[in-house]
C-alpha cells in the first residue's frame, strides 16, 4: 500500500465506494488520510446497566438473556428485542427491520454495545446501539467521520484503520527549530491521534499540529505571493532623530494605553528599512484619526510628504479641517483634493504637490487621479479601508517608490481576521475609547412603539439635537416587507412639523450625497432619513439619537456602526431598534446590541450568529477552502503560525531552498489553480 494509490486498493472499496468517496474529495489513501473526523466519541467508561441515565450516551457490557424476534403488527418488518444483564440491572435492546440479525445474537453471550438510551413506558431501551463481541474494537475515542451516502461510519472506521501503517510516511516539512519553538508533535503522531486518539491530551496536540501546518501554508502562500514581501527592504527608513513627542505634546489630550502602543508599533516600522503594510484596527470613535496625524507627522519631519485619503467628500473635508489646524500649529501645509473642486484651485494644489510645499494631502480619490504628483511620497493612509479596493490603495502607493502604508478602518473584525482578510497587512488594535465616553443607551422595541419612539426624537430634536433615521430600503418593494427611506422620510415630514427633513440614499449621485451630507453637517437638516451609506466615518457631535427600522434585517456589525454614528459628542445618546418579526436571530442580535457597545465582542458574535462559513466564505475573499482549522476559532494558532511565515520567508523569500521544498509542494497544493502564486 502506497500513499498515492486509489482508494480501490483497499479492501471492500469497489467502483460505487470510490465515486461515493470521491464526493468527499477522497480519491487517493493520502486523501483519506488526510480526512479527519469531526467529532469523537469517548467509548473508554464502560458503565454499569444500572447506572445508564437517559440521553447519555454509553458502553455497557451484558449478556444478552431473552431474544425476541417480532413480526411487525402492521408489516413485514421485522423487529428484533434483546434483554441485555449484568450484575446491576437489565436494559432492553432495540433493532427495528432486523432481519438480517435474527441470528446475530446468541442467547447467554456477553455483547459490548454503545448507544443512547431513551425512555420508553417508564423503561430505558437503547435502539440501534453499535455492538461488538470484540473488546479491542469497542475500546478508547473512536472517531466521527462526516460522511456522504453509501457509506457507513463503520466502513470509514475500518478503511482509516487499515492505513493507520501509512502515516510514517508523512515526512516531516518544518526546520527543527519551529517544530521546537512551537513544540509541535510530528506529523506521524498528529495523524496517528487525530484519527484515533488515545486520550484527549494526545487529540489536542495532534490537532493543534494540524492546524498550525494548515495555517503556516496558507500564510506563508498569501504573503509570498505579494510583492512586498520579495522588495520588503527596498522601504523607507524614516529617520530616527525625528521625534513625534512634541506632536503628541501639542494634542488636546494624552492618548490612551491603546493609541500609545499603536504609535509605537507603527514607528517602529517606519523606521525600519522594510516597508510598512500596517492596518490599524478600532472601533468607532476610538481616536484612529490621532495616531494617523502622529504617523504623517513623522513623515514630514523625517523629510517626506504624507497623502489621507477618504472614502467620501465629506469624510475627506473633515479630516482636512482637524489635521489643518493641528498641523499649522507646526508650520506644517496641508492640502485638500477632491473631484468637485474648482479647476484653478485644484492646478494651484497639484502645484504644490508637486513642488513639494504641501507636506500633507488630504483627499478623496482624486488623489490617485493620474494627474497629482508628489515630491517625495513616503507614507500613503487610507482611512476606512473597507470602502477601498487593494487595486486603489496600490495606485495610491504608487505615487510614491515604495511608500510606507497605513490602512484603517472600523469595522470591527475580530483582530486576527483581519490579517486573513488583508492579506499582507500586519495589525494594530486600539481596543480602548478615550475616558469619559457616555455608553450609548441601546433599546429594542416592537413596530407598536414607533410612535412612542419618534415621540421622544421629537423631544430630542425641540432640544436642539439631530437625529438618524435608518431603513433598508430606498422605496417601497413588492418583494420586502419592509418600511422604505421615502415613506418614513414622507412620514416624518409631516411629522415633524418644526423641524427639517431630509433623505439621503445610496442611489443617489455622490455629489447630491456629499451635499447633504454637509447640510446636515452644519445643522441645517435635522432630520437625515438614510439607508446605509450613512454607515461610515461621518462625524456630527449634536447628532444624539438613531433609530432603526426594521432593525431585524442588518447584521450585528452594521448595527454596531450604525449606533457609532451617535455619541459622539458631549450629549446623552440614544439608539432604538426597531423589531419587526418573530426571528431568533434578530432578536439574539438585539439583546446583544443593548447590553454590550464593545465592537470586537459584537463581531465575535456576530460570527458566531452568522458562522465563519457565511463571512468567510473562503472563496469569496480568494482563500482557498480550509481542511481543519476554523478562522474564527483558531486565532491564537494563526498568529503563531503568522510569525513563522514571516521568518521563513525572510530566510528563504522565494521558497526556493531544499527545506523548503515540502512547504512550497504544499503551498502550490493548498492554492491550486485559484490563485496565482507567483513562486
Ligand atoms: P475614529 O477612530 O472613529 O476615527 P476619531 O479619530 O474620529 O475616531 O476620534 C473620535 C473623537 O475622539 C475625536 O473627537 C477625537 O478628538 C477624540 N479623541 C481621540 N483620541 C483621544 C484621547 N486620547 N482622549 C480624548 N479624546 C480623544
Ligand atoms: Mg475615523
Amino acid at each position: 500500500m502506497k500513499l498515492h494509490d486509489k482508494v480501490t486498493e483497499l479492501k471492500g472499496v469497489g467502483p460505487k465506494k470510490a465515486e461515493a468517496l470521491e464526493k468527499l474529495n477522497i480519491r487517493t489513501l493520502e486523501d483519506l488520510m488526510q480526512f479527519f473526523p469531526r467529532d469523537y466519541e469517548d467509548r473508554r467508561n464502560r458503565i454499569n446497566i444500572g447506572a445508564l441515565k437517559e440521553d447519555q450516551p454509553a458502553v455497557i457490557k451484558g449478556k444478552v438473556v431473552l431474544i425476541v424476534g417480532d413480526r411487525h403488527r402492521y408489516g413485514r418488518k421485522q423487529i428484533l428485542r434483546l434483554l441485555v444483564s449484568d450484575d446491576t440491572g437489565s436494559c432492553e435492546v432495540v433493532f427495528f427491520n432486523a432481519k438480517y440479525l435474527m441470528s446475530t445474537f446468541k442467547k447467554d453471550s456477553e455483547y459490548i454495545f454503545y448507544g443512547k438510551p431513551q425512555m420508553n413506558f417508564g423503561k430505558l431501551q437503547m435502539i440501534h446501539p453499535e455492538f461488538t463481541k470484540d473488546e479491542k474494537a469497542a475500546e478508547g475515542i473512536l472517531p466521527v467521520y462526516p460522511l456522504t451516502k453509501g457509506i457507513t461510519q463503520k466502513e470509514m472506521r475500518e478503511w482509516q484503520r487499515s492505513i493507520s501503517c501509512l502515516y510514517d510516511e508523512a515526512d516531516e516539512f518544518l526546520s527543527e527549530e519551529i517544530v521546537e519553538r512551537n513544540r509541535l508533535c510530528s506529523p506521524s503522531y498528529a495523524l496517528k491521534n487525530i484519527h484515533f486518539p488515545k486520550e484527549k491530551q494526545k487529540l489536542l496536540e495532534a490537532k493543534y499540529r494540524l492546524v498550525f501546518d494548515e495555517l503556516l501554508v496558507l500564510q506563508t502562500g498569501l504573503f509570498a505571493a505579494r510583492e512586498n514581501i520579495k522588495n520588503g527592504e527596498n522601504g523607507i527608513a524614516f529617520s530616527k532623530g525625528a521625534g513625534v513627542g512634541e506632536y503628541i505634546d501639542s494634542l488636546p489630550y494624552p492618548l490612551t494605553g491603546a493609541q500609545a502602543r499603536c504609535v509605537d508599533e507603527i514607528i517602529e516600522d517606519l523606521e525600519s528599512t522594510r516597508v510598512m503594510n500596517r492596518l490599524v484596527q478600532g472601533d468607532v470613535g476610538s481616536g484612529k484619526t490621532a495616531v494617523a496625524e502622529i504617523a504623517m507627522y513623522k513623515a514630514v519631519r523625517s523629510g517626506y510628504q504624507a497623502a489621507l485619503m477618504a472614502p467620501t467628500e465629506i469624510l475627506a473635508r473633515q479630516h482636512y479641517d482637524g489635521l489643518k489646524k493641528s498641523f499649522e500649529k507646526h508650520g506644517i501645509e496641508v492640502g485638500f483634493l477632491s473631484g468637485s473642486m474648482k479647476a484653478s484651485e485644484k492646478r494651484e494644489t497639484l502645484e504644490k504637490i508637486k513642488s513639494g510645499v504641501i507636506r500633507i494631502a488630504v483627499g478623496t480619490h482624486a488623489l490617485i487621479q493620474p494627474d497629482v504628483e508628489f515630491d517625495k511620497l513616503g507614507l500613503v493612509i487610507t482611512d476606512e479601508q473597507h470602502r477601498f479596493g487593494v487595486g486603489q490603495r496600490i495606485r495610491l502607493k504608487e505615487k510614491g517608490q515604495n511608500p510606507n502604508i497605513l490602512v484603517m478602518t472600523a469595522t470591527p473584525i475580530p483582530r486576527t481576521l483581519a490579517v486573513i482578510l488583508y492579506g499582507d497587512l500586519d495589525v494594530s488594535v486600539i481596543d480602548e475609547l478615550p475616558p469619559g465616553r457616555q455608553a450609548i443607551k441601546t433599546k429594542t422595541l416592537p413596530p407598536v412603539n414607533r410612535d412612542k419612539c419618534y415621540d421622544f426624537v421629537e423631544k430630542q430634536l425641540d432640544e436642539g439635537r439631530q437625529a438618524y433615521v435608518v431603513t433598508p430600503l430606498i422605496e417601497d418593494s413588492d418583494v420586502m416587507d419592509a418600511r422604505s427611506a421615502e415613506q418614513v422620510a414622507e412620514e416624518l415630514k409631516t411629522r415633524f412639523k418644526n423641524h427639517k427633513t431630509a433623505l439621503i440614499h445610496g442611489a443617489m449621485k455622490q455629489a447630491e450625497k456629499d451635499s447633504i451630507m454637509a447640510d446636515f453637517y452644519e445643522g441645517n437638516i435635522d432630520v437625515l432619513v438614510a439607508t446605509v451609506v450613512i454607515e461610515v466615518g461621518i462625524n456630527v457631535p449634536n447628532a444624539s439619537v438613531i433609530v432603526v427600522e426594521n432593525a431585524e434585517r442588518f447584521g450585528l456589525a452594521q448595527l454596531h456602526q450604525l449606533r457609532g454614528r451617535v455619541g459622539r459628542g458631549k450629549h446623552k445618546s440614544y439608539c432604538f431598534l426597531i423589531l419587526d418579526g418573530k426571528s431568533e436571530i434578530a432578536a439574539k442580535r438585539g439583546e446583544i446590541m443593548q447590553n454590550s457597545s464593545d465592537g470586537f465582542y459584537i463581531a465575535e458574535e456576530d460570527l458566531k450568529l452568522r458562522g465563519p462559513g457565511e463571512i468567510f466564505g473562503t472563496r469569496q475573499h480568494g482563500l482557498p477552502d480550509l481542511n481543519i482549522s476554523d478562522l474564527a476559532r483558531h486565532l491564537q494558532v494563526l498568529d503563531n503560525a503568522k510569525r513563522e511565515a514571516r521568518t521563513i520567508l525572510t530566510e528563504d523569500p522565494e521558497l526556493k531552498s531544499n527545506e523548503n521544498m515540502l512547504l512550497r509542494q504544499r503551498i502550490v497544493k493548498l492554492f491550486g489553480e485559484e490563485m496565482s502564486l507567483d513562486l
